[in-house]
């Protein structure tokens, strides 16, 4: 059964309240990233804005762009989807963060109907796929730039970011994506977990290997 078809031709879009729902958790979210890293030790202000923009940059690559993944994997297999902030986890992010560590479940998307297997499949990987995606690529980059200087340790920090969360999204525990994957497909679930599993590992030895040798 679909409830709100979509014409796939008419691309990415997103209502008013969604546009909305996607800033508050990126701005909530990139405060209590910044204050679990422990910002607020940082001097003030230009020490402490960098690090808040690097914040900012994990949370809207690593979150915000894993949530679009979803949406944007629903709207191709036809079925309109929106992303959905949830006030109490973005409450529990917040509160979390005041004491050092960062426990965030901000919001999900809402998918607006059923689809066959293989949709449901596709669009529950849709965000880890973006994750993957980025780390890979700014991975690629921080390799490129020799694995020196400011600008290849951020890009390999938030290649970092993207690989971790996509490796935590992976668990089977509801309502991960992990635990959707592998209820939809166990073997494409393996698969998945071992090439993030793999990914996350590269990631984490790249910057030792660049950096002692
Ligand atoms: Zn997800």
């Amino acid at each position: 059964m679909r409830i709100y078809t979509y014409d796939r031709g008419r691309g990415i879009t997103f209502t008013p309240r969604e546009k909305r729902d996607l800033l508050i958790t990126w701005l909530v979210l990139s405060f209590a990233f910044f204050m679990a890293w422990g910002g607020y030790a940082a001097p003030w202000p230009y020490a402490a804005l960098f690090v808040l923009g690097i914040s900012a940059l994990a949370v809207f690559t690593g979150v915000i762009l894993h949530e679009v993944g979803h949406k944007l994997e629903s709207l191709k297999v036809g079925i309109w989807a929106e992303y959905r902030k949830w006030d109490m986890g973005l409450l529990i992010a917040f509160l979390t963060s005041l004491f050092g560590f960062l426990f965030a479940a901000p919001g999900a998307v809402h998918i607006m109907g059923m689809g066959t297997r293989k949709d449901m499949e596709r669009i529950a990987v849709g965000g880890i796929r973006v994750n993957m995606l980025l780390a890979a690529a700014l991975l690629a980059t921080f390799f490129i730039l020799g694995g020196v200087g400011s600008l290849a340790t951020i890009l390999w920090f938030i290649a970092s970011v993207n690989s971790y969360l996509a490796l935590f999204n992976m668990l089977p525990i509801p309502p991960l994506d992990g635990f959707q994957l592998m209820r939809l497909n166990f073997p494409k679930y393996i698969v998945y977990l071992v090439g993030v599993g793999v990914l996350f590992a590269v990631i984490q030895m790249a910057f030792f290997l660049l950096a002692y040798i």
